[in-house]
């Protein structure tokens, strides 16, 4: 009987990208809670849809998770991290 020489190492990519995303339940100029509006969704995923705050009443639209006010350099709602 001998122990085993095979030790598993999990496998982890030192090259995967981290990507900040906007979440869409909150706003970008205040960092409240946004109504969602008009959402494309397929397979229940929402890619599109556009959002309404319900402390300021910031109209926004977000794509694919981004609000487009970061053009107009809005930067109040709250992001999460996901792996690519
Ligand atoms: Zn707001």
């Amino acid at each position: 009987m001998s122990d085993s020489e095979i030790e598993l190492h999990p496998v982890v990519s030192p090259f995967r990208e981290v990507i900040t995303y906007h979440r869409k339940e909150t706003c970008n100029n205040c960092g409240s809670l946004n109504e969602i509006q008009r959402t494309d969704s397929m397979d229940n995923i929402i890619h599109e849809c556009d959002t309404k705050c319900t402390c300021c009443g910031f109209r926004d639209h977000w794509v694919h998770g981004f609000f487009e006010s970061m053009i107009d350099e809005y930067d109040a709602c709250e992001k999460y991290q996901e792996n690519v």
